[in-house]
């Protein structure tokens, strides 16, 4: 039997702890954040990524170096790009797994 994997897009498709916003938005995960501020309501990978738009000072995070980042639902998130081949070298040593 063949399983279709497909993306969620209602939280009730999601098992586990949802959180929502009166926004409409909605996401999983202990650490995603979303950002209730006026005008923003966007959500984030983290507490890291959240404060970055709001450093220093708060502004769309497409203005701050945060890209959406794909999740298996299907809500906007915004995270860190991914590393370049020279950032993982400084990170890791130049050993790439
Ligand atoms: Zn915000
Ligand atoms: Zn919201």
């Amino acid at each position: 039997m063949l399983v279709e994997r497909r993306r969620p897009e209602r939280p009730e498709e999601l098992r586990g702890q949802v959180g929502t916003c009166r926004c409409g938005a909605w996401w999983t995960g202990y650490k995603t954040t979303h950002c209730a501020a006026e005008g923003c309501h966007q959500t984030f990978t983290g507490v890291t990524a959240f404060d970055k738009h709001w450093t220093p000072q708060h502004r769309h995070p497409s203005g701050a170096g945060l890209v959406l980042v794909d999740r298996a639902y299907r809500q906007k998130v915004w995270g860190f790009p991914p590393m370049t081949e020279e950032q993982r070298e400084k990170a890791f040593g130049g050993r790439a797994t």
